[in-house]
């Protein structure tokens, strides 16, 4: 019975590695690559003001939809947490679980400059940066608060490191993400 398990347990690891494979192979990785680029769930994590513009980006005037960015999923179905300008000691444990719960590949966009360097909160007690807790920010949009179209061009330039984006002539204009599992390490 042992013996079956250890085999069920070796052919299982196998496919799994097979599977890690075939989908790093380049047409895959790119399909996959444009298809995870065009469906980035963020939750609506509101830590502060700059909230009321991440509500904006999602409604009608500006449309985060057509982005590929459908907004209000679950902290376990999402794939990109916007912190949403200040984040106190309070808040900083919830953004931490999120984050923790969120499953790979995940992505961070930091709103504003409170999330940036403290912002008008810089010299506060109460106030954390999302790197002092452990939560590695991919991109930071300036402004205080950071307008929508702001909030826009840091998705479009994520989607861009991720599917990697090349000049005409074929060469990187922004690298693409080696593997979302270096991100991890
Ligand atoms: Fe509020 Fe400005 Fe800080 Fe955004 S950057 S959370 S608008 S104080």
């Amino acid at each position: 019975m042992s013996d079956q398990l250890l085999l069920t347990g070796n052919v299982q690891e196998a496919a799994k590695k097979a599977i890690q494979w075939l989908i790093n192979r380049r047409p895959i990785k790119e399909l996959r690559d444009w298809g995870l680029a065009f469906s980035l769930w963020p939750p609506h994590f509101t830590t502060s003001c700059c909230g009321t513009e991440f509500g904006a980006f999602a409604a009608g005037r500006f449309d985060s939809e057509r982005f590929g960015v459908l907004p209000f999923s679950s902290a376990r179905q999402t794939n990109l947490l916007v912190i949403e300008g200040t984040l106190t000691r309070k808040m900083a444990r919830a953004a931490k679980i999120v984050y923790d719960q969120m499953p790979e590949p995940k992505f961070v966009i930091a709103m504003g400059a409170c999330s940036l360097e403290g912002g008008i909160f810089w010299n506060s007690y109460n106030t954390v940066l999302p790197s002092e807790i452990g939560i590695p920010v991919d991109i930071y949009t300036p402004g205080c608060p950071t307008r929508p179209e702001a909030l826009a061009r840091a998705i479009i330039q994520l989607q861009k490191r991720i599917m990697g984006d090349k000049s005409k002539n074929g060469e990187d204009k922004i690298k693409p993400m080696e593997s979302y599992e270096t991100k991890k390490e």
